[in-house]
């Protein structure tokens, strides 16, 4: 039910994804790129136990070790593998933008994921307890809709399986920094690591394939309902502009299914347009975020993104409409953009 399901996107080179299904906690996807003397990941599967389900997919390919994991971002979905991962290889390098080591590295990413201080964690340990009730509470309210208590219901299995990965889970910061672009070279599948501008974080590294065609882009690109949270909408927009010039033959986002066209990617530059646009007048009142987005009309993407699934419709609002306006109108207003702050 959380697991990842391996999809081979050329030789030598694999997606780990949880597939299509909205998630409300996730898991990142992962990328796999077999080079002559190792392995390089894209990301590292989100907890020891995804780390898990990585592990085995690798010893089921190769007997290579890793040699390099690239995080595209500071999530926790995304980053909490790697203490697992490097118990397993130990001399593995550990790269990402100087913005996300330094999230990883700061007090600031206790409330959203387990480090060095006890106190914090016993913090975050309980506020995923609280979730855990919220969810269950939810699964059973008799005034929601039957498809909503469903969701609930599967969304609180999710998240109890969570906290017991959470238990065990430790963020470690990566090893290396780089600044603008690096380069990890092979015969077969050389590797470009790319810093495009600030998207969906302050630090979304974008990994390349430039033999291959295909590019990993973290959570600049998730689907089906993309998360809006502290983000960059202009600098976003300039970040899936360069992604598509790199005429990819394969997108594998961050969270979804693989692309191998650009439909998604023209949806995600014209919904972040239409918010921007329509947050511009708004930005000169006093209205406050909530308001500011209770003012913005995103139905026709809602409609195109989530249909008639009801679920899919509650979180598009709550993952996407209400913080991507929030991130709009503190862009507009000049106001900085803090990760983690919402
Ligand atoms: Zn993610």
């Amino acid at each position: 039910m959380y697991g990842y399901q391996a999809e081979r996107l050329s030789p030598g080179v694999h997606a780990l994804n949880q597939g299509a299904q909205f998630h409300l906690q996730p898991r990142g996807n992962v990328g796999v790129i077999e080079q002559s003397d190792g392995i390089v990941l894209v990301d590292s599967g989100g907890s020891p136990a995804g780390a898990e389900q990585v592990i085995a997919f690798i010893r089921s390919i190769s007997d290579k070790p890793v040699t390099a994991i690239v995080l595209t971002h500071w999530h926790g979905d995304h980053a909490l593998g790697v203490s697992r991962l490097l118990q397993e290889w130990p001399r593995a390098r550990v790269i990402s933008t100087a913005p996300t080591r330094e999230m990883l590295a700061s007090p600031d990413a206790d409330r959203f994921m387990p480090g060095d201080n006890a106190q914090a964690n016993a913090g975050f340990m309980a506020d995923i307890q609280d979730g855990a009730n919220f969810l269950q509470q939810a699964a059973q309210d008799q005034n929601l809709h039957e498809a909503d208590r469903a969701g609930f219901a599967q969304a609180a299995r999710e998240y109890e399986q969570f906290g017991r990965e959470m238990a065990v889970a430790r963020r470690v910061a990566p090893t290396e920094i780089f600044d603008g672009s690096v380069t990890l070279p092979d015969r077969v599948h050389p590797i470009e690591v790319r810093f495009f501008g600030r998207a969906n974080t302050s630090g979304d590294a974008i990994v390349w394939l430039p033999r291959q065609r295909i590019v990993f882009t973290g959570d600049v690109v998730v689907a089906p309902v993309p998360y809006g949270f502290n983000s960059y909408p202009s600098e976003w927009i300039g970040v899936l502009n360069q992604i598509k010039a790199l005429n990819y033959a394969v997108l594998a986002p961050g969270h979804g299914q693989t692309m191998r066209d650009s439909v998604y990617l023209d949806h995600l530059i014209a919904m972040l347009s239409d918010v921007r646009t329509q947050v511009a007048p708004l930005a000169a009142t006093d209205l406050t975020a909530e308001a500011a987005s209770a003012q913005v009309n995103l139905d026709v993407a809602r409609d195109e993104l989530a249909g008639e699934d009801r679920w899919l419709r509650r979180w598009f609002r709550n993952y996407w409409k209400d913080p991507i306006v929030s991130s709009a109108l503190r862009e507009a207003r000049g106001q900085p953009i803090v990760q983690g702050a919402e």
